[in-house]
C-alpha cells in the first residue's frame, strides 16, 4: 500500500488554502462562478462530516503585487491591492458555501467592519467549535507576504491538524507535469527536502513556518469535485509533506 493510499489520521479541524488560480476554472484570470460553487460543495460535504474548516483564499486570479510591481507599481501599494483581491473571492465563496447550507464567516486581516469581522484569534476558534466555516481573507495583512504563508501562520494559530493546499495539479512534481511528460509525482516529501530542492509547493517563509511548528501539509488537485473530501479521507493522489522519519 503507498503512502497516499493508507488511511489518513482522524483529522478534527483543517486549514484549506484555496489558491485564487483554483476559482479561475480554465479561464485565463478572473472567477469561473461554476468552479467557486464546485469548491464550495466540496468544502460543504466535508464540514457536514463534523471536520471543522476554515480556509485561506489566495488573490492571483485577480491581482499581483510582483507582477504589478514588475510593471513598475510600487510594490507594497501592489501587494495591498492583492490583499483586496483575496476579500473579492473570500465574498464569492461564501456567498456559495452559503447557497450549500453552510455556516461561514469572513474575517479580514485588513479591517473592513461593513463586509467582514476584524481577524480576532480566539473569536476565530469559538465559529469553528460552533461548526461555522472561517474564511481568512487579506492575507497576512502585510504586503511582501503571500497567502500561502497566511495559510501557514492561521493554521497554526487555529492549531489545526493539517494545511491542505488545493492547487491544479495532483501533488508535487519534480518538474512541471504540464509541461514535461518525465516529472515524478512525489507521494511523500520532508519540509527540508522541499526548501533544500526549491520544489514549487509554497514560498520558503510558508515552508518554514508549518516545519517549526510541526504542521503536515497536503498538496492535491482541488479541480476534481470531491477532492477536497476524499484527501481527508486519505483517498486519491496527493502528496503528503512532514518531518523526516
Ligand atoms: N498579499 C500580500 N500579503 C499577504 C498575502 C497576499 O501582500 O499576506 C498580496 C500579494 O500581492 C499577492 C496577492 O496578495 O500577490 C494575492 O495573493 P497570492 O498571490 O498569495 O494568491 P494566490 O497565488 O494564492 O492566488
Amino acid at each position: 500500500m503507498s503512502d497516499e493510499t493508507k488511511k489518513s489520521p482522524e483529522y478534527k479541524r483543517v486549514l484549506l488554502k484555496v489558491s485564487g488560480e483554483a476559482l479561475m476554472g480554465n479561464g485565463p484570470s478572473g472567477v469561473d462562478p461554476e468552479m467557486v460553487d464546485m469548491v464550495a460543495a466540496d468544502i460543504a460535504a466535508v464540514a457536514a462530516t463534523g471536520v471543522q474548516v476554515c480556509l485561506v483564499v489566495g488573490g492571483g486570479n485577480i491581482f499581483r503585487g510582483l507582477a504589478a510591481a514588475a510593471k513598475g507599481m510600487d510594490r507594497a501599494q501592489g501587494d495591498y491591492a492583492g490583499m483586496l483581491a483575496t476579500v473579492i473571492n473570500a465574498l464569492m465563496l461564501q456567498n456559495a458555501l452559503e447557497r450549500n447550507g453552510v455556516e461561514t464567516r469572513v474575517m479580514t486581516a485588513i479591517q473592513m467592519a461593513s463586509i467582514a469581522e476584524p481577524y480576532i484569534r480566539r473569536r476565530a476558534v469559538r465559529h469553528m467549535e460552533k461548526g461555522r466555516v472561517v474564511i481568512f481573507a487579506a492575507g497576512t495583512g502585510n504586503p511582501f507576504f503571500t497567502t500561502d504563508t497566511a495559510a501557514a501562520l492561521r493554521a497554526n494559530e487555529m492549531e489545526c491538524d493539517a494545511l491542505l493546499k488545493g492547487t491544479q495539479v495532483d501533488g508535487v512534481y519534480s518538474a512541471d507535469p504540464r509541461r514535461n511528460p518525465d516529472a515524478e509525482r512525489y507521494a511523500q516529501l520532508t519540509y527540508m527536502d522541499v526548501l533544500s530542492r526549491d520544489l514549487n509547493v509554497m514560498d520558503a517563509a510558508a515552508i518554514s513556518l508549518a516545519r517549526e511548528n510541526h504542521l503536515p501539509i497536503i498538496v492535491f488537485n482541488m479541480h476534481a469535485p470531491g477532492a477536497f473530501g476524499a484527501v481527508m479521507r486519505g483517498e486519491g493522489r496527493f502528496t503528503r509533506i512532514i518531518e523526516a522519519g
